[in-house]
């Protein structure tokens, strides 16, 4: 290969008699055998994968690209070697900052739509590397944290696209320093890959003797062991029918596996409490998730992370944090997230990932009051903030062009394959209908949710279990935050008017205006001498609306939202009433 790899680089693609549309392609289907050395942190890889031509034009050249510490040893097509030249891709959608790509002729032309199945080998090593984010300026101490992908004897962890590409992806380059371009890029391979079906058997051969290591692979799969006189294959299962939001991700450690129906607590020694912290949140956790989202009884896993630096990483149903602290309310909704994923299966991001951070947000309530919730989901504010104020910038300047700007911004929620919006935003979004229909109507939504039968296909599915449990028409505020990313409201109050009535009661007339263009039902609080009052109104993108409240004393001030809109400026929010 190396020849050819040379020749590749010298004259660059430039000179071959086609743009390469490395997107073309989609690997509808994944059949892969992973062989792990951990000594020499050796990964090799056999299997099939088919292609599929989603591009409107028929295909004969294919971009297949693997982590650029995996070289290619094979590729074939009926059972004969086509051919390929391998070169680099300089891309940071790998750790290593650059890809293997195998530029691949087909033997025949590929029509839109129709599939070929390759079999393919390849081999190298995944090694922790930190390039990607020290070239973009990350020192190297801070990176070796985030950046916690190798095979090693001692811990083995490795995150699948977007960290490394340990099994074969189709895509353009991503760029760090770039904007959004490697979330940009990353986001898109999820979202073209998230029908894909993804099996692979991984495995490690080593002589018998001392207890062997767990290997784990999704929430489900549990270390399988094969003996052989001395030898001993351990094996773990990798099995999606359909991706969904998934990175298929491997683990091999000697943890210690404690197992309570669903959940496999896998902890590495030395973090015994931490373990033990898990371990004893786990009953009220389940007791507060079934309460909401029914029985958890899908397997979940929680594995240790060997670098208690290392920040957590959630794929599916298992989740890998670091159990080094013993931090119980972190055990606490940590469990809460893992088990509504367990109870409550959904194709649809939003619903998915937004329910579970929704649950953390009101687990933290039960336990420390509704502004330590509101603490909690404040943290997600910043994840979108920006975006959201790009969205409402772009709107702003479309006004005058309505008629044909069909063009939709933004990030609608519905079908979004963005961490920041189906989890951040989405938590939000779960949060304002709980305030809005309260707790009894919202569980009973929850609570008729089907994610099997494809009932939620039909778009409007969730809004009519929440409106016909609500008995409420919601259509506007699923349009604004769910079909249609609108960016965000941006409340002030207009006016106030404080008067009283013939019978000398001491009356407020409050007028609240929305400037953005996403419409909210938000919480108002009215401070007067002696106390405060808390009121909610629905304010509707770019309108105003008022209300009358009746109170004890003389009002002071009001502010508006205490934290459970999402707004893009709570600098307005605050109205000083001067004594008449
Ligand atoms: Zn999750």
């Amino acid at each position: 290969m190396r020849p050819l790899c040379v020749l590749c680089v010298l004259c660059g693609l430039s000179s071959l008699p086609f743009a390469l549309e490395r997107e073309a392609f989609n690997i509808a289907k994944y059949d892969l055998q992973i062989t792990l050395e951990p000594g020499q942190q050796r990964l090799g890889a056999r299997g099939k994968i088919t292609l599929r031509n989603d591009s409107a034009q028929p295909q004969k050249i294919v971009a297949l690209q693997i982590s650029s510490s995996l070289n290619w040893r094979s590729i074939r097509v009926d059972g004969k070697p086509v051919q390929f030249v391998s070169q680099p891709y300089i891309s940071d959608i790998d750790h290593t900052g650059a890809l293997s790509e195998a530029i691949v002729t087909l033997p025949v032309e590929i029509r839109p739509k129709d599939s070929v199945e390759l079999e393919i080998g390849y081999e190298g090593v995944i090694t922790l590397d930190t390039t990607r984010l020290t070239r973009f300026g990350v020192p190297e101490d801070v990176a070796k944290h985030s950046s916690w992908d190798q095979i090693s004897p001692t811990f083995t962890a490795v995150r699948g696209a977007g960290y490394v590409a340990w099994y074969p992806i189709t895509t353009e380059s991503a760029d760090f320093s770039e904007g959004n371009s490697l979330f940009e890029v990353a986001d898109r391979w999820k979202k073209r890959e998230a029908g894909s079906e993804f099996k692979a058997r991984v495995s490690m051969d080593r002589e018998g003797g001392e207890i062997p290591p767990l290997l784990i692979c999704t929430s489900a799969s549990e270390s399988l062991i094969e003996q052989t006189g001395r030898s001993q294959r351990t094996n773990a299962e990798c099995f999606w029918d359909k991706f969904g939001t998934a990175t298929p991700t491997f683990a091999m450690a000697r943890y210690d596996n404690w197992f309570k129906s669903p959940l496999n607590l896998l902890s590495l020694p030395g973090h015994e409490a931490g373990a033990e912290t898990y371990s004893a949140a786990f009953e009220p956790a389940s007791k507060f998730v079934s309460g909401w989202f029914g029985q958890p009884t899908a397997p979940i896993a929680i594995a240790d992370l060997a670098d208690p630096h290392s920040p957590p990483f959630e794929s599916g149903t298992l989740l890998m944090a670091s159990m080094a602290a013993e931090d119980s309310k972190l055990a606490g909704i940590n469990l809460v997230h893992e088990l509504v994923h367990s109870a409550l299966p959904s194709p649809r991001p939003w619903v998915y990932e937004g329910l579970a951070h929704f649950a953390e947000a009101m687990y933290r309530q039960q336990q420390g009051g509704r502004e330590a919730a509101l603490d909690l989901l404040g943290l997600h504010r910043a994840a979108f903030l920006d975006s959201e104020k790009e969205v409402s910038a772009a709107l702003q300047k479309n006004v005058g062009q309505k008629s044909t700007g069909q063009k939709s911004v933004g990030q609608p929620l519905i079908g979004t394959f963005d961490e920041t919006y189906y989890r951040s935003k989405a938590a939000y979004v779960w949060w304002m209908l709980r305030d809005m229909i309260g707790d009894d109507a919202l569980k009973q939504a929850i609570g008729k949710y089907r994610a099997a039968d494809d009932n939620d296909k039909d778009p409007k599915y969730v809004e009519q279990l929440v409106e016909s449990a609500a008995k409420r028409d919601l259509g506007w505020f699923f349009d604004d935050w769910v079909y249609q990313d609108r960016g965000l409201p941006d409340f002030r109050v207009q006016s106030v008017h404080p008067w009283k009535t013939e019978k000398e009661v001491q009356m407020i007339t409050v007028t609240l205006e929305n400037l953005g263009n996403a419409g909210a039902e938000v919480p108002f609080k009215i401070t007067f001498e002696g106390g405060e009052i808390t009121k909610r109104i629905e304010v509707r993108a770019k309108a105003t609306a008022t209300t009358r409240v009746e109170l004890p004393g003389t009002a002071t001030q009001i502010v508006v939202n205490d934290g459970s809109v999402p707004e893009s400026d709570l600098t307005n929010n605050e109205f000083k009433i001067s004594p008449p």
